[in-house]
């Protein structure tokens, strides 16, 4: 790996629930330990069982989340879906820097290009593809987490959201986890060590 790379960088994995984004992350995380920690975001969505307060998000109040709005601790918040509330923590990205370390967000398309407009080549915008819509229907029910309602609610998201990948630095298409995972730790460690990577994947 390179000598003293700016760390002050900032990694975005987007895609549509269930493109296998969290599985990916959870990889670049485990390999690039020392290099790269996670932004927890802030959220108004239920916790999952198993989900973690201060781990996988902050979970709070509508009113709460409105409270961060008015005081400028969010540098980017999206209702993904109705009646829930996404954010990024202006004070993850300084706790992590302050680390030495560079930033992996797990964000929807709309903040992913929000954040890239903000931080241009300190950021890369990956975005992972699950080929098509179908695949990513199969995935959701295989997972199991939305009731139908939900599931409905994602599918209907995800069709504009897969319109939305070209406008990424790069497009890895996830027909299998560990061969995209690699690609994307190549990318990653390219972006990290020597800047943006050349050339740029643009698979589906
Ligand atoms: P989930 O409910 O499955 O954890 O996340 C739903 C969607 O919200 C995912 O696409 C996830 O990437 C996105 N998301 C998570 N945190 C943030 C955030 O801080 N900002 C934005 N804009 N989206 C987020």
């Amino acid at each position: 790996m390179g000598v003293s790379p700016d760390l002050r960088k900032l990694v975005i994995i987007t895609g549509p629930s269930g493109t296998g984004k969290t599985s990916i992350a959870s990889y670049l995380l485990d390999v690039l330990n020392d290099w790269l920690e996670f932004s927890v975001s802030a959220t108004t969505r239920e916790p999952r069982p198993g989900e973690q307060h201060g781990v996988h998000y902050y979970f709070m109040t509508v009113d709460e989340f409105k409270e961060r709005i008015a005081s400028g601790d969010l540098i980017e918040w999206e209702e993904v879906y109705p009646g829930k509330f996404y954010g990024t923590l202006r004070s993850e990205l300084e706790r992590i820097w302050s680390k030495q370390k560079a930033v992996l967000l797990d964000v929807d398309i709309k903040g992913a290009l929000n954040i890239k407009k903000q931080f241009g080549n300190q950021a890369l915008l990956i975005y992972i593809h699950p080929g098509s819509l179908e695949t990513l229907q199969e995935r959701l029910l295989k997972r199991g987490t939305e009731d139908q309602e939900k599931l409905k609610e994602r599918l209907e998201r995800a069709q504009w959201e897969l319109s939305q990948a070209p406008e990424a630095d790069i497009i890895v298409l996830n027909d299998d986890l560990h061969d995209a995972r690699s690609r994307v730790l190549r990318y990653v460690k390219g972006f990290l060590f020597d800047g943006i990577p050349e050339p740029v994947e643009r698979e589906p």
